[in-house]
């Protein structure tokens, strides 16, 4: 199980969230840009296709301009020779065939290359004929007869059509209906041909056309591949040619020259220009230009959205690290904190492995930054986060909740020794001393420990347990770890009640004070006594310090209460000016700038020789800012009271830099004192403490002595002073005053040889 990544991996969906908003813009941009372009295209296609029509249709229209004028061209040049005066006289009035083929025939066929030249009578009998270079047989009369006699029957106006030809030129018909000449394209023997027809007029003055029986001069002029190839060069059409079948040739068109009556006459092909490839071929570049255009524009739209939106992840993501994360140390905060533990209680209900909240309180950073300001109050924060992210398993989490409150949250599981092994590597960690600009510190953890397991409340009720296992691992003298259980709660209400009841009591003056001796080496001369606070609640009964004075200065009320117990000590000490008078403050009392103040008031407003004042402190007081420390032992020195430094053995400090410190005398603690006949090296190491304090130059006190094996001991170690049950327990005022009156009666009774002497 891993603790810590959880709250980074929303930024991937942030991605995907940001991919789908690009695709919503770059998606109708692309269609946009596609319809665009495909309208482009369309109209470039479609208007090329239009121009390629127009270009067809032109050279159309130029075909058959060019087929109307050779057909044209074949009337005038037949009607230079037939409307001459001498093809009246040769002609019409006599019949001379001589001229009819040297004037006529040979002449045009020669210089104009018209192929047949036909000479009617008004009978519409041929008088004469020219066919290539010799004149027309009856077989092929009989064939082009029914070809050529649709123009006779035209020109003498027995019909009013050529369904079989196409008529080019107007004619003006006369009364008669019969014409002057016509002129018509269309197939002679399978072959496209103009044929043009004049009558050849009379002498008589009267129109040819009223005159019925003018003879007709035809002729017919073939239009071949010549024809064609000139058409062709005149008109700059490509290809130009007769083609026989329908089949069209891919790419040309097809011209159908096709009678009224539907006769093919015949069918032209060539290869028409076309302007619209040409258009394709100039807009292609453009568009391919545009095209590319689109595409760049695209691509720098897509980029610059894609760079927005990593710079907007970028942000967001930093955001969310500096809201979830503290920026003095880096840690995660109690936020991300808070929504790891309520995820973690998540996995562990779904039966993963259980897991522990260790809430973590420094003793005395409030201290160091009161005194030594908060640059050192920050950087000693940094370095305890150095500390604990080095101690700690990489799927641990660790988070600063606040200013002096760390909390982890291990996968360590519900193994208590486990847990408290971790708990007191962190505390060793953090309790090293620092040593910040030059400055000297040293300070303390306690930590509350809760177990998450699958019947765990939610993470409310997590951190209330934890809290309440820190509450007792401070009042069991800090520095330790104390892991929760059900009990607490009840404590903590119990507590709850107490301090309203410790209040009215301290109000109501229901404390008492009790003095325990302090007795010589031998044990047979009171020393001194040490001052300890009883509480006789009214219901509860004796209610024991180490509970109300923990209650006290939780609370505060420790102040009152100790400020209450130095007045009253001196006031009793007062009756035994033999002994000194030890007074247990409190480091809340310590910590107070006017500690000192108070002190010197109350001897001061008591009459009590401060030489006799004994002040007992605990290692705790040296904790945090060590010269702090050292200013205020210094100002009550200065008062001519003398220092203890209580509980000896019980705290973390340093052998050695107690030397820094000027206390008077060393209490050896109980808790050592008992190991004495139980261990070996806990004998060596009192020895040892014993001579410190002597190398010192500081007087050794031994508490809780109750044998007198003990006792043998201690003196023989060195030890100056004993106090215990076996010199006698606390007692009231005046059963100490009696004691000074007659000591003999409170000698111990089984005094051994060893002593007496
Ligand atoms: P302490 O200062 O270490 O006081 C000595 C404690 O050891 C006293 O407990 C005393 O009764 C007990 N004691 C002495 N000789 C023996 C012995 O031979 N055997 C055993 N088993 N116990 C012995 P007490 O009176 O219960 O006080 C407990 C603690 O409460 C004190 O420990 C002191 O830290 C605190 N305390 C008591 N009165 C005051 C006070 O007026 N002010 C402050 N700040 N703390 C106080
Ligand atoms: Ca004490
Ligand atoms: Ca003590």
């Amino acid at each position: 199980m891993s603790f810590v990544t959880g709250p980074h991996a929303s930024g991937q969906q942030r991605y995907t969230h940001w991919d789908r908003a690009r695709l919503s813009v770059v998606v109708p941009i692309g269609v946009i840009v596609a319809v665009a372009i495909v309208c482009i295209v369309v109209a470039v296609l479609s208007s090329a296709q239009r121009a390629d029509e127009v270009a067809i249709d032109h050279e159309n229209q130029l075909l058959s301009g060019a087929l109307a004028n050779y057909g044209t061209r074949v009337l005038r040049e037949i009607d230079s020779v037939a409307s001459s005066q001498s093809a009246t006289q040769n002609i019409r009035r006599k019949f001379d065939p001589l001229w009819a083929d040297e004037r006529a025939g040979v002449w045009l066929a020669a210089y104009f290359k018209h192929d047949y030249i036909l000479v009617f009578d008004g009978q519409d009998n041929p008088v004469y004929s020219l066919i290539g270079h010799h004149a027309a047989d009856k077989a092929w009369f009989a064939k082009a007869r029914p070809e050529l006699i649709e123009l006779l029957d035209f020109m003498r106006g027995r019909s009013t059509t050529m369904p079989g030809a196409i008529r080019l030129g107007q004619s003006v018909p006369a009364e008669t209906g019969a014409r002057n000449n016509a002129v018509a394209l269309r197939s002679i023997l399978g072959q496209p041909a103009a044929v043009a027809t004049v009558a050849v007029a009379s002498d008589a003055g009267l129109s040819p056309a009223a005159d019925i029986a003018a003879p007709i001069m035809l002729s017919v002029k073939f239009i071949n591949a010549d024809v064609l190839a000139s058409i062709a060069t005149q008109l700059g059409l490509v290809n130009l040619r007769a083609i026989d079948d329908d089949a069209v040739p891919p790419g040309d068109f097809v011209y159908r020259l096709t009678a009224p009556n539907g006769e093919r006459i015949a069918h032209f092909a060539w290869t028409p220009k076309q302007p619209g490839a040409e258009i394709v071929q100039s807009v292609v570049p453009f568009i391919a230009v545009a095209l590319a255009g689109f595409a760049l524009l695209a691509a720098f739209v897509l980029r610059y959205m894609r760079r927005t939106a990593v710079a907007i992840v970028a942000g967001e993501t930093r955001l969310r690290y500096l809201a979830m994360h503290d920026p003095l140390c880096g840690l995660p905060n109690r936020i991300f904190f808070g929504e790891r533990l309520e995820a973690v209680i998540d996995e562990v209900h779904s039966s993963k492995s259980p897991a522990a909240v260790l809430y973590i309180d420094l003793d005395h950073f409030k201290d160091v930054n009161d005194t030594l300001g908060h640059p050192v109050g920050d950087e000693l924060i940094r370095n305890v986060t150095l500390r604990l992210s080095s101690t700690l398993r990489g799927g641990d989490l660790v988070a600063r909740l606040g200013g002096d409150e760390f909390a982890v949250i291990s996968a360590i599981g519900n193994d208590t020794t486990k847990t408290m092994v971790l708990a007191q590597r962190i505390i060793t960690a953090i309790c090293a001393p620092y040593n910040i600009g030059g400055q000297n510190i040293v300070i303390g953890a306690s930590i509350g420990i809760a177990l998450i397991d699958r019947d765990s409340g939610g993470a409310a009720d997590i951190m209330r347990y934890a809290d309440m296992a820190l509450y007792r691992a401070k009042n069991e003298g800090r520095n330790r770890a104390c892991v929760y259980d059900a009990a607490m709660d009840a404590d903590l209400s119990k507590r709850k009640l107490l301090e309203g009841d410790l209040r009215q009591a301290i109000e109501e003056g229901q404390l008492r004070l009790m003095y325990q001796p302090i007795v010589n080496k031998s044990g047979d001369t009171m020393m001194g006594v040490e001052a300890l606070c009883r509480w006789n609640h009214p219901t509860r009964g004796e209610i024991s310090p180490v509970e109300f004075i923990a209650i006290a200065e939780h609370s505060g009320l420790i102040v009152e209460l100790g400020a209450w117990v130095l007045r009253q000590a001196l006031i009793d000490g007062k009756a035994w000016p033999s002994l000194t008078v030890a007074v247990n403050v409190s480091p809340l009392q310590f910590r107070r700038a006017d500690f000192a103040e108070l002190v010197e008031r109350t001897l001061h407003e008591t009459g009590f020789d401060p030489s006799r004042l004994e002040l007992e402190l605990t290692e705790t007081v040296l904790l945090g800012n060590i010269d702090t420390a050292e200013a205020g032992m210094l100002r009550l020195k200065a008062l001519g009271v003398r220092l203890a430094l209580d509980d000896f053995g019980t705290g973390y400090s340093s052998l050695l830099y107690l030397r820094r410190f000027p206390f008077d005398k060393l209490k050896i603690d109980r808790s050592f004192v008992l190991s004495i006949e139980k261990a070996a090296d806990a004998a060596a190491i009192v020895h040892a403490v014993v001579s410190l304090g002597r190398g010192l130059g500081m007087k050794v006190t031994a508490e809780g002595v109750e044998t007198a094996d003990q006792h043998l001991f201690l003196r023989a170690a060195g030890v100056h002073f004993m106090q215990g049950y076996r010199f006698g327990k606390a007692t009231t005022p005046a059963e100490i005053s009696a004691r000074l009156r007659a000591p003999a009666d409170y000698l111990p009774h089984d005094v051994p040889a060893a002593i007496a002497g």
